[in-house]
């Protein structure tokens, strides 16, 4: 089945009871044993749901996965992957990932003995630099939030292999439309279903894809024992966002590159950052590993950060918002937004500096989404 009829079709089925062409939403705790030790497959939703092991289905597919695991959030699919390690054990990571992330292992994970080295992976040298003998993971994030930074991940499954490190990755920008990690070697493929899975903006949810029955069978029981679970009408709301991703990233894409090279035009605009242009650092890798370039963009003005601001706040289109990968275009300041507890220094040495701004480019008409940059900066 190619990605477009998977979106629709994988894992679907027709209720028998009803026909409905929509599944129904199993929103129930609990469910009625037959008699002691014979169910009909459920026994607690937080262990597992029909609507839930629906959607694991269809994003497994997607991935070219094996197996899906369903979280209620990003984060937790994510802290799900660093609780695969032990107190002693240190992860690679890339350095200009999600705030969220740095924060739970700076924060979170450092409590319990898990430390991390934190490296430009799109320099594979770098890596190997960082791996030291209790090192167990090597996580990705690409394209990076919100500096878009693009890692080579066949290099980095080479690395993680020769080393027997769990290579994850976190493709939340990029979507399975238009990059496979698991393909190019990647044994966990994470993404905050928030984002373009579902959509719209309705609900927050994350995922792990995984083809190894093992990591699988670690993962289910993290799902279980923790209980960060994504509910019934979260799961349906998802699946049926994901009917429409690929229509939707084909719009996200040919909106952003056209939005980009406006941006690159502009006498205020200093940097444009889209894996799609030419001046991008990765951009051969990106157009190499990736079949598409997303809908995120970062820029830099050439004036000072006030005027930035005034730029923020001048939007009529644009929503000032964290978030992204949704419908609608939404314009994001990562220094204060998504990234205030990486310390400011370390912001940016990285490049994340104050006069950053992050724009999700949503799937209006891109004529309205350039007019609205054009008067934002014109305030500027
Ligand atoms: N990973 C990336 C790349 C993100 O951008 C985010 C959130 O912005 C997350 C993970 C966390 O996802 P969630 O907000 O669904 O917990």
């Amino acid at each position: 089945m190619k990605f477009k009829t998977k979106t629709i079709h994988s894992g679907r089925v027709v209720d028998s009871n009803t026909g409905s062409i929509v599944p129904p939403i199993h929103q129930t705790a609990t469910y009625v044993l037959d008699e002691i030790g014979k169910t009909k497959g459920f026994d607690y939703s937080r262990s597992t749901n029909p609507s839930r092991q629906y959607l694991e289905k269809t994003l497994s597919d997607l991935e070219n996965g094996k197996h899906a695991v369903c979280y209620s959030s990003g984060l937790s699919a994510v802290d799900a992957c660093f609780k695969l390690l032990s107190g002693g054990d240190h992860i690679v990571s890339t350095d200009d990932v999600y705030g969220g992330v740095s924060r739970m292992l700076d924060q979170i994970l450092s409590r319990f003995d898990i430390s991390v080295t934190y490296v430009d992976t799109t320099n594979a040298d770098l890596v190997t630099e960082a791996i030291k003998s209790n090192t167990k993971m090597l996580w990705i994030e690409t394209p990076t939030n919100p500096l878009l930074k693009v890692t080579d991940l066949s290099k980095m499954s080479e690395i993680a292999k020769s080393k027997n490190l769990i290579l994850g990755v976190d493709s939340t920008f990029a979507t399975p439309y238009y990059l496979k990690p698991l393909d190019l070697g990647a044994d966990i493929v994470v993404h905050s279903t928030t984002k373009y899975l579902s959509g719209h903006n309705s609900i927050i949810g994350g995922v792990c894809v995984v083809n190894d029955d093992e990591i699988h069978k670690k993962l289910k029981f993290l799902q279980k024992s923790i209980g960060a679970v994504p509910s019934p009408f979260d799961c349906w709301l998802t699946q049926i966002g994901i009917k429409t991703l690929a229509v939707r990233m084909d719009k996200h894409s040919e909106n952003a590159i056209q939005v980009a090279k406006f941006l690159e035009s502009h006498p205020k605009v200093d940097r444009v950052i889209y894996p799609g242009l030419e001046s991008h650092p990765q951009y051969h890798i990106a157009k190499e590993q990736m079949s598409g370039f997303s809908g995120m963009i970062s820029i830099t003005l050439k004036s000072d950060f006030e005027s930035t601001v005034r730029m923020m706040n001048s939007f009529k289109l644009f929503s000032l918002a964290e978030s992204l990968g949704a419908v609608e275009s939404m314009v994001t300041h990562p220094a204060s937004m998504t990234h205030p507890d990486v310390p400011k220094e370390v912001r940016e040495a990285r490049g994340l500096t104050d006069g950053l701004v992050r724009l999700s480019i949503g799937i209006e008409d891109v004529d309205d989404i350039i007019e609205d940059l054009k008067q934002a900066l014109d305030k500027v």
